[in-house]
């Protein structure tokens, strides 16, 4: 709707990646706590084609690494691997990067960027928010794009109780590198989540590790367990080390009244993966296209219905996940009795609805899959 105005809190990728998509139909202004965005640093950067897309052509140039498979091992079966095959490319990108070029483009297309300004309050009844120092700004349409910490969403009643994993991971100058990422279960890895290789380039990869604690000294030795001794990747330096909460509760309310949240902050992440980009893409298709609508009111309303369709899967996908935990007890048990039943090949669908589409196995190994998951 020409001429609305619509106040963004945050400027993680929900909240700039929603400001861009939005410009042209209504004003925005954004509101960054930090004085630089992309900081501080916490996720990996594992994205779909489809989410590369739908983040524009100027994100393309943020590509660092390209795959097609992922294999998964497991501390109790060391010489069995499990190849997972995407019928897509999982692209890697430099995040902090992406979101400097995002708040760019925001600003070009005319878009108000604060940065440094962190909002401290949301008013429900007046479509209001204020920032440090006690201003306060009234919008038509208010996005809390806020991430994990989830302050104004747990405030206002849209989140209830939240649960999280802590994510911690290092960038390692290396001797060579591997030709596609790992992904490492076993309760020495992690109790409740997995720990994970991603190569960045010929001389530098990541490995990160996700669990209900984690401590940079088990990060530590971790990577020296399975890069040296395990992948046999040599002559590690630590360059840099980051991390971040990966929310794993299930979505909470996505509006409410003149409020839509974003991402994080609203817990929309992957159950299965933690990842948390695609149904921030997802979602802002949803409000690009509610913000056709003539008035706030038919925005929300519509942003409801489009943005419907993304909940459910991912409550489908906590709902297996709770199954998986109930039967194997965690989700590192149940990847072992995979690689137990000399499963060595999965050929996934789409790397986003993994769950969610059919598994494309042979029958055999498919029986065998549904067997163990239903006896
Ligand atoms: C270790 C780790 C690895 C991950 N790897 C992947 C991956 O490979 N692929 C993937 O898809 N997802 C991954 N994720 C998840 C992904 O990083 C998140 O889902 C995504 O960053 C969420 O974006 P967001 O915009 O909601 O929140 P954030 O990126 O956290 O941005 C929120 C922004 O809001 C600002 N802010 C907060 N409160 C205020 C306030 N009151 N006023 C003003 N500004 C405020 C913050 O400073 C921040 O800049 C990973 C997460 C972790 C922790």
């Amino acid at each position: 709707m020409i001429g609305m105005r619509v106040g963004i809190i945050g400027g993680g990728i929900g909240g700039l990646l929603s400001g861009v998509k939005i410009l042209g139909s209504v004003d925005a202004d954004l509101y960054e706590e930090h004085v630089l965005v992309g900081y501080p640093k916490h996720c990996t950067g594992l994205i779909s084609d489809e989410v590369l897309s739908h983040l524009g052509c100027g994100a393309k140039n943020y590509v660092l690494n390209a795959f097609r498979e992922y294999t998964l091992i497991h501390s109790s079966r060391p010489n069995k691997e499990l190849e997972l095959k995407f019928r897509n490319t999982i692209y890697l990108v430099d995040r902090p990067s992406l979101e400097r070029y995002l708040s760019d483009e925001f600003q070009c297309r005319g878009g108000m960027l604060h940065l440094g300004l962190k909002v401290t309050s949301i008013d429900l009844s007046e479509t209001s928010l204020a920032v440090k120092g006690g201003l306060t700004k009234k919008y038509d349409v208010i996005i809390i794009a806020e991430g994990a910490r989830a302050t104004l969403t747990r405030a206002s009643g849209m989140c209830g109780g939240r649960t999280y994993l802590v994510g911690l991971q290092a960038l390692i100058r290396c001797r060579n590198v591997l030709e596609s990422p790992y992904v490492i279960f076993g309760n020495d890895v992690s109790k409740e989540f997995f720990g994970w290789v991603v190569p960045v380039n010929e001389r530098r990869l990541i490995f990160g590790l996700a669990d209900r604690y984690v401590s940079y000294v088990r990060l530590n030795h971790l990577m020296k367990t399975y890069l040296t001794r395990m992948l046999e990747v040599n002559d590690l330096v630590v360059e840099e080390v980051f991390g971040g909460l990966i929310p794993t509760s299930t979505p909470c309310k996505q509006t409410l009244k003149n409020f839509v949240g974003i991402g994080d902050a609203v817990s929309v992440v992957k159950p299965l993966s933690g990842g948390g980009i695609y149904s921030i893409s997802r979602q802002v298709r949803a409000l690009e296209e509610s913000l056709k609508a003539n008035t706030p009111d038919n925005v929300l309303k519509k942003y409801r219905s489009k943005s419907s369709g993304l909940i459910k899967t991912l409550n489908v996908q906590h709902m297996l996940r709770k199954y998986i935990i109930r039967k194997f007890h965690s989700l590192s048990n149940f990847i072992m009795k995979l690689i137990d039943l000399e499963v060595d090949e999965v050929h996934i669908l789409d790397y986003d609805r993994y769950l969610i589409n059919p598994l494309n196995l042979n029958i055999k190994d498919a029986l065998k899959i549904l067997s163990t998951l239903l006896i």
